[in-house]
This record gives C-alpha cells, sequence and structure tokens, in this order.
C-alpha cells in the first residue's frame, strides 16, 4: 500500500502508531533498510517544497529596463531618431543595453550567489536507517524513515510519533498559533483538525522541547505545509535599506534632472540663439549625461561579491539587508564555550571523598594518567577499582552522558556535547568498564535546569546518576558519599571547594547519585529534589581560541565591545574572560544578580559588564534590550531553541551552524559555518567594506556624471559653442560605466577598516559631505575639460581637435578621479594599490576604447574626432594628474579637520 492510499483509508493521527508502523511498512527500532529506502525515494520523490515559481531569464532582463532613468533615455533615443540623428540614436541605445546586460549578468550571479548560500544552510535529519543512527539530508526522506527529534530541531516532514518525551513543538508556520502544543504517541480523535493532531508533527514545524521518535507518512509537496505552500518565498528579495535609499534617490535625481532638461531649454532658447535641433541634443546629451544609470548596477554587484567573500569566511548571510548592519556593530555579544573558546574540553581535576586527583592528557584521546593529588606516580588500574567512590564518580561520568568518543584517522573527537565527551573521555582514561549497567531512562541536560540524570540497572542494583552544575547539584543532594557512608556538608564549604577549581578557569560539574528501588521506571524531577548523593566535582579546561584572543582585539580597535554570555560559573568565566582580554579586570554579573535588577538599572549597568556568568536565555534578551536602549547595534550568538527571541531581537543574530539548532538558525541574520568567534569579526570586517564600497562607487559616479552635465549647462548658460557634441558625451559616458566604475565593488577592505570606530546606523549614505564632494570634483573636471576646449578654440584650432582633446582630459579627469576614490580618507598610494583584481582590465579597456575613438577613421566619422598627436595625450595626463592632487588635498584637509 502506498501512503497515498492510506491517506485516503484511515487518517494517521488517529491510527494507533503501531497500525501506522505496519501500513508503512517499516519498524520503529531498526527504521528502512537504505536500499528500500532508496527505493522509496525514487518512487515518491525527494522530500523537498515545490519551489516557488522564480522570474525567468527573459523577465529578469525586460526588469532591467524598468527604471525611471532607462525610461528617460529611451524617450532620448526616440526623439534622436525621429529628428533622424542616429548615431545618437545608437548611442543612447547602446548605453540602454550595454546597462541591461551588466545589469541582468550581475543579477544573475547575485541570485546564484543567494542560491549557494541556501545550500550552504540545507536542512539534516536524524534517522534510523539499517538499525542505526544517521544523519541524512531532509530531502532524502522517504514515507516510513523513522526520524528522532530534539528540541530546536525542525521537522522535516510529516510524521506519525511513535514515542514523545515530553515533546512540545511550535506549529505556526502551519496554523499560526505561537504557543508550543504537546505532542503524544497515541491516536487522537478521527475528525481532529491539524491544530489538534497531537500525534503527528508537521513538515517545517518546530521542536521546543523534549524530544520524540515518528515515522514519516507524507514527504515533500504532500505534506501539510506543501498542500498550502503559501510558505514565504525563501529566495530573498535582492535588497536592502540601502539599496532602497539609493533607488528613491535615484527617482528624485531623474526628477531634478528633468527640471534641469526644461530649466535649460528655456534659457537655451530665450536668451540665446540656439537652433532649436542643437539645443534638443544638447539637452538629451545633458539629461543623458546626469544619470548615473550604473548605480543600480553597482548596488547589486558590490553586495553579491559581499556576500560570497563572507560566505568563503564562513558567515553565511540568511538576510541581506544584514550585511550592511554588520558594518555599523558596536557590540557582539558572544557564547563563551566553543565560541570564544576551543570548545574540547578535557577533565583536569577530581576532587571526590575529600580529596584531589589530577588527571593529565588532552583532547579527547583516551589516554592519560589520573594522580592523587600530591603523589608522583599514576594510580594503576586495580587502584581505582578498590577505590569505590572514584570508581562511583567515574562511573556516573560514564553513564551520566550523551557523548560518545570515536578515533578516525589518529584523531579522538566528540559526538555530542564536549562537556559530556570529556567526562566519558575522563572515564576511559582509568579503565573501568561500564557494560553491565542497562539503560532504562534519562533527562537530557537543558541549560534551564542546569543538570542532566539517568536510570540504570546493574545486576539487582538500580541507580539514577545525575551530573550538573554544582550549586544545583548541592542544592538538590541531602548528604555526600564519602567511605564512610552518608555524611552531611556544609553547603558554604563545597561551594568555596569548586570556587578555588573554577578560579583556575575550570568549568566544575558536580556528580551524584542515587539507589532506589525496582518500582522506579522513569525519572521525575521532583524525586531528585533535596534526595541525591553528591559524589563530588570534576573541573574541566577549555582553552580560548587562539584567533578569538586576536578578534577580541582587533574588535576592541574597531570600537566594537565584546561581551561573553555564558552558562558557566562567574568565577570560571571571569578566568577566561581575562585569558581573551574580554573583562580587564573588571567583575563578572551572574544571572542571579540579573534577576535582582530591574530592566532600568540593567540599562545603566550593561556598559560596566562584559562578562555575564550563570545565565539563562531570557538574560540573553534582556542585555539586548538593554543595550538597544543605549542606541547599541547589537549582534548577539546563540545556539539552543530557547536564544531565539534575543536572536531575533539582536539587529545581527548569529547562529551556531555546527552545534546550533534549526530554530535558532532560523531566528537568525547570520549563520557561523565554523562556530568561531573570529569568524564574526572578520565579517563584521566585510560589512564596513561592503559599505564603503558603496560610498566609493557613489563617491565616483555623481561627480563625473555632475562633470559631463557642467559643461553642457556652462555651453548653454553662456550661450557659447559646446565643448563636446551630445554624442560625443554619450560616448564618454557610456565607456566610464562600463569599465572604470564596474571596478569599485571589487575594492578589498581598505587597510585601517578596523581602527575606525563603527559607523553611525542612521547615518544617510548622502550626506553634505558627498554634496560639498560632488560640487568640488564637478567642477575640477569639469572646469579642466571647458579649459582645454575654450583655451585651443580660441586660439584656432578646429572644432574636432578641440574637442577630442578636452574630451581626453575629461576620461583622465575621471580615470584619476577613481583612483583616489579607492581610498575614502586616505592617501590613495597605501600599501594596497594593486590589490583590486578588477581596476587594471578596467583601466586597460577604456585604453583601447579611447585610443579607437581618437584614431580608428570610422569613429572619426562616427563622433567628428580627431587624431590628435601625443603632445594632447601628455596635456590630458597632466589634467588628471591635477585632478588627483586636488582631491587627495582635500581628502587631506577634511582628515586633519577631523582629528
Ligand atoms: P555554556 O553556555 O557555558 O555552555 P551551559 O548552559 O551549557 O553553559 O552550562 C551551564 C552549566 O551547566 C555549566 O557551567 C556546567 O556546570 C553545567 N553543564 C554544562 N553542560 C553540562 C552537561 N552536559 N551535563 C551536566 N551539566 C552540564
Ligand atoms: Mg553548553
Amino acid at each position: 500500500m502506498t501512503s497515498k492510499e492510506n491517506k485516503k483509508a484511515g487518517n494517521w493521527h488517529s491510527l494507533d502508531k503501531e497500525e501506522a508502523v505496519s501500513a508503512l511498512d517499516t519498524d520503529p527500532k531498526k527504521g528502512l533498510t537504505s536500499e528500500e529506502a532508496s527505493k522509496r525515494l525514487e518512487k515518491y520523490g525527494p522530500n523537498k517544497l515545490p519551489e516557488q515559481k522564480k522570474r525567468g531569464p527573459v523577465m529578469r532582463l525586460i526588469m532591467q529596463f524598468h527604471d525611471v532613468l532607462i525610461y528617460i533615455l529611451i524617450v532620448a533615443a526616440v526623439m534622436t531618431a525621429l529628428m533622424g540623428h542616429w548615431i545618437d540614436t545608437w548611442v543612447i541605445l547602446a548605453v540602454v543595453l550595454i546597462n541591461a546586460v551588466i545589469g541582468f549578468v550581475q543579477e544573475g550571479k547575485a541570485e546564484q550567489a543567494l542560491e549557494n548560500l541556501k545550500k550552504m544552510l540545507s536542512l539534516e535529519a536524524k534517522v534510523i536507517r539499517d538499525g542505526k543512527e544517521k544523519t541524512v539530508e531532509a530531502e532524502e526522506l522517504v514515507p516510513g524513515d523513522v526520524v528522532l527529534l530534539e528540541s530546536g530541531d525542525k521537522i522535516p516532514a510529516d510524521l506519525r510519533f511513535t514515542e514523545t518525551n515530553d515533546f512540545q513543538v511550535e506549529e505556526s508556520a502551519l496554523t499560526g498559533e505561537s504557543e508550543p502544543v504537546t505532542k503524544t504517541a497515541d491516536p487522537v480523535s478521527e475528525d481532529a483538525v491539524v491544530a489538534d493532531q497531537a500525534s503527528m508533527g508537521f513538515n517545517s514545524t518546530m521542536a521546543t522541547y523534549g524530544r520524540a521518535a515518528g515515522v514519516v507518512v507524507e514527504t515533500g509537496g504532500d505534506t501539510e505545509i506543501g498542500k498550502i505552500n503559501q510558505m514565504m518565498s525563501e529566495v530573498e528579495e535582492l535588497t536592502t535599506p540601502l539599496l532602497r535609499q539609493i533607488k528613491s534617490f535615484g527617482k528624485k535625481l531623474s526628477v531634478a534632472i528633468l527640471l534641469m532638461v526644461v530649466v535649460m531649454f528655456a534659457v537655451g532658447y530665450i536668451f540665446h540663439d540656439f537652433e532649436i535641433m542643437e539645443l534638443f541634443l544638447a539637452l538629451i546629451g545633458l539629461a543623458v549625461a546626469s544619470i548615473p544609470e550604473g548605480l543600480p548596477a553597482i548596488v547589486t554587484i558590490t553586495l553579491a561579491l559581499g556576500v560570497q567573500t563572507m560566505a568563503s569566511r564562513n558567515a553565511i548571510i540568511r538576510k541581506l539587508p544584514s550585511v550592511e548592519t554588520l558594518g555599523a556593530v558596536t557590540v557582539i555579544c558572544s557564547d563563551k564555550t566553543g565560541t570564544l573558546t576551543k570548545n574540547e574540553m578535557t577533565a583536569k581535576t577530581i576532587y571526590v571523598d575529600g580529596g584531589f586527583y589530577q588527571v593529565e592528557g588532552s583532547g579527547y584521546k583516551p589516554e592519560g594518567a589520573i594522580k592523587k593529588e600530591g603523589e608522583e606516580d599514576a594510580l594503576e588500574e586495580e587502584e581505582i577499582k578498590k577505590n569505590k567512590l572514584l570508581g562511583r564518580l567515574l562511573q556516573t561520568s560514564w553513564l551520566c552522558n550523551e557523548a560518545t568518543t570515536e578515533e578516525k584517522d589518529g584523531e579522538w573527537t566528540v559526538n555530542g556535547d564536549p562537556t559530556d565527551g570529556a567526562l566519558l573521555t575522563l572515564a576511559k582514561k582509568s579503565g573501568i568498564s561500564t557494560e553491565d549497567f542497562e539503560h532504562l531512562d534519562s533527562i537530557p541536560f537543558e541549560s534551564d535546569h542546569k543538570y542532566m540524570a539517568t536510570l540504570h540497572q546493574n545486576g539487582d542494583e538500580r541507580m539514577i546518576f545525575v551530573k550538573g552544575a554544582p550549586e544545583r547539584i548541592l542544592e538538590m543532594s541531602s548528604a555526600v558519599w564519602t567511605s564512610d557512608g552518608e555524611t552531611s556538608f556544609n553547603q558554604e564549604e563545597m561551594q568555596s571547594l569548586t570556587d578555588d577549581i573554577a578560579a583556575k578557569g575550570e568549568r566544575v560539574i558536580a556528580l551524584a547519585a542515587k539507589k532506589v528501588d525496582d518500582s522506579v521506571t522513569e525519572i521525575s524531577r521532583e524525586e531528585l529534589e533535596d534526595n541525591i548523593l553528591l559524589l563530588g566535582f570534576v573541573g574541566i579546561i577549555d582553552p580560548p581560541r587562539p584567533e578569538a584572543v586576536e578578534a577580541v582585539k582587533k574588535c576592541k580597535e574597531a570600537g566594537i565591545r565584546v561581551k561573553m554570555i555564558t552558562g558557566d560559573h562567574a568565577i570560571t568565566a571571569r578566568a577566561i574572560g581575562e585569558q581573551l582580554g574580554i573583562c580587564e579586570g573588571k567583575e563578572a554579573i551572574t544571572g542571579q544578580d540579573m534577576e535582582e535588577t530591574s530592566d532600568e538599572e540593567l540599562v545603566d549597568m550593561v556598559t560596566d559588564y562584559d562578562v555575564y556568568a550563570r545565565t539563562t536565555p531570557e538574560h540573553k534578551l534582556r542585555i539586548v534590550k538593554a543595550l538597544q536602549k543605549r542606541d547599541h547595534v547589537v549582534a548577539m550568538t546563540g545556539d539552543g531553541v530557547n536564544d531565539a527571541p534575543a536572536l531575533k531581537r539582536s539587529s545581527v543574530g548569529v547562529a551556531m551552524g555546527i552545534k546550533g539548532t534549526e530554530v535558532t538558525r532560523e531566528a537568525a541574520e547570520m549563520v557561523l559555518a565554523d562556530d568561531n568567534f573570529a569568524s564574526i569579526a572578520r565579517a563584521v570586517e566585510e560589512g564596513r567594506a561592503i559599505y564603503d564600497n558603496l560610498k566609493k562607487a557613489i563617491l565616483f559616479l555623481l561627480p563625473t556624471n555632475g562633470a559631463q552635465a557642467l559643461l553642457i549647462i556652462t555651453a548653454i548658460l553662456l550661450g557659447i559653442t559646446l565643448p563636446v557634441t551630445p554624442v560625443q558625451i554619450l560616448w564618454v559616458n557610456m565607456v566610464t560605466a562600463v569599465t572604470l566604475a564596474l571596478a569599485l565593488p571589487f575594492e578589498p577592505a581598505e587597510a585601517g577598516i578596523m581602527k575606525r570606530k563603527p559607523r553611525h546606523p542612521d547615518a544617510p549614505i548622502i550626506d553634505l559631505y558627498f554634496v560639498w564632494r560632488l560640487l568640488f570634483v564637478s567642477v575640477i573636471v569639469g572646469g579642466l575639460t571647458l579649459g582645454t576646449f575654450y583655451y585651443l578654440y580660441l586660439n584656432g584650432a578646429e572644432n574636432e581637435l578641440a574637442r577630442t582633446a578636452a574630451i581626453n582630459v575629461l576620461v583622465l579627469g575621471q580615470l584619476f578621479y577613481l583612483l583616489s576614490c579607492r581610498s575614502l580618507h586616505n592617501f590613495a598610494f597605501g600599501s594596497g594599490f594593486f590589490n583590486n583584481k578588477a581596476l587594471f582590465p578596467a583601466i586597460g579597456v577604456l585604453a583601447v576604447l579611447q585610443l579607437g575613438f581618437v584614431y580608428a577613421p570610422f569613429m572619426n566619422t562616427w563622433f567628428s574626432t580627431d587624431s590628435v598627436n601625443g603632445i594632447y595625450w601628455l596635456w590630458a595626463l597632466a589634467a588628471g594628474v591635477l585632478t588627483f592632487i586636488l582631491v587627495e588635498l582635500e581628502k587631506f584637509v577634511f582628515r586633519s579637520k577631523a582629528g
């Protein structure tokens, strides 16, 4: 029977789980065989939601023409054609076409880049196949697959639960209801609606608590979500606040340009005796010259290149606008474990039965001596076995544990929680065995509770093992287990003992155990309260990542505060914070302290504290809010389900790609492929570079358009011969747009980019300084061009010669201005002069085009140019160098004024 027929025959949610399992011809313990799975995959197809219809290439090409600026150009082309000035028509059309092609190609690349990012974030699912746990791509799931779920997972297909353990799911993707619902393996009534089908898990909903197992009943388009498939399109629009700002600027600019054209027409017609045709053409030239039609394409390329660079450096952008926000980040709140530290935990200290032990070795390799404090010789296996309490502690380490370690190519790695890995490795080092224990039940570790527990049977002894944060375990313990039996203990003494271990920067785990009756088959949290026996403590080191130490330093230079937020003990946290250079002698604040402060007080306190210890995810949210009250732009990392609200609230939510849950990933703006703090710092740097490049592109384009416009405006205002003909101005506009302007997005980050303070997030990109620069450069380049023309003209040169010489000045002026634009504030010939790989090819192409313009006979005819001799090139070169010097001087003056 196929799953489809079943659906008709009976509803999955109302079937008994056994019925569902047998209808799907699978086995809840062993799963499908790989063979069967691939057969079914062939039959049912991949577990993919039908793709949203994407814009086809034709539509994408057509959309390139949908722009006010382009409309103006097209009108201009039609008018010149009507007037019979075909060369003008062709050149304008060429500008329009080239522009569209560049836009089309670049947009395609940008979409591809985003598509690739999406692939990097593909969903995986944990299944049982061939009787073994395996991780497979969610796309490969088939009906009958047995899927294992835990809190934080995204449910990858429609499932019928076979087992649930306190399992809750948030189904807002499907039902709109954001309160999590509790799931069960029991059937529900046949007429239950989707929202009430507690025995079912639905594709794209999120597990928020507990664990479960279920069999896949429907995949891909046949799932509930697939059927409604009104899912928000996952392909993001290529737009950001800045892009919108620029687009709206473009609209305003076109209106201004049209107004200017009308005014110029009136001036030229009323006050001067221009021929109407000539005036018309000049004004079309003016419109085309002043329109920065390449700007949208450049912005798109810059963003696309940026996200690609970030992805290659392990920062995967999920929401495009955050590319800009990243550059404005003022505070990074980071998890400690695994992000700032290596997450290679190694147990170093043991305290049990009143005595300390030291453990040697590093990482997860199960080799290393255990020595009693003060003794030279390692403990023999026999001695460990004889030491009952040490043995119990090691058993607890091994059994109250969810990790496994394995050796691959000589390297030992951990699967699961590294803290667990460290304790497992410790137990393995001792040579004890736990083979005789049968696992009955467990409560997994959650940051909120800070402990985990397991129930085991060994012969006729039934035991609960518990491990967790010391203060939590001390609270739960009624006595300590020593060689004298159950002994009462002094809370404070024990606490100060753990503080001593923590002060070494070690994370302390307390271990406890308890014998129970055979009647106990499940562990309940109530049963553990004040009712277990403390065995002792283990101190675990987790050294800081060396690259994180570097990155923290870099962030500080860049005016970015780094705050470390951890569930660890304050003393441990502070010791690590010192090593990382985060707290520098300042105290840590704990979650408990935060409980006692109001939100208002916290706003005052957040700037004073950089280390937050013993926090829960709610504290993260409060920290973000407090920082935002102080106008900070906050990046916040997270991995667990409960971190999602804090990530959503922050400006740049950063999820962990390796240890993070799907829920946090969905809430995040950026996913770290390597979970490494250094990658955040690099992404911020790249974010700043992208913003810089956008600024540079605008700073370059507007004045070049300005200079071109100025030429024509001046001539019309004064009623004198045009220094360049309309068709010539179109040429200049076209060649610079396809060469010089396209080089700027490839500009790598400037050397001092992480030495500046963060940019103000609300500062407009086109500010007063831009307006000044626009006028300044327009006047220099436009003035030099005008001057060249009139000097030659008045000295009796032919129009063709004077104009060609003037155009060379205009082009070289723009070229040299581009060199200057490569650095916003610093001297252009800095260390990175040769590191833009697009710049020199662009200059080369420009040179070829311009030489053709001057020397090719057909160009001479079409564009009325003259094959000028070398002296005029020198002249143009001198003008270019002069432009360069003046702009560099301007930068210098502003730089020293800014201090
Ligand atoms: P972090 O953000 O530093 O990883 P956690 O919330 O994971 O913080 O851990 C908080 C505390 O809970 C730790 O200091 C430790 O004492 C304890 N702990 C951490 N992991 C485990 C675990 N797997 N089992 C038991 N206790 C743990
Ligand atoms: Mg942890």
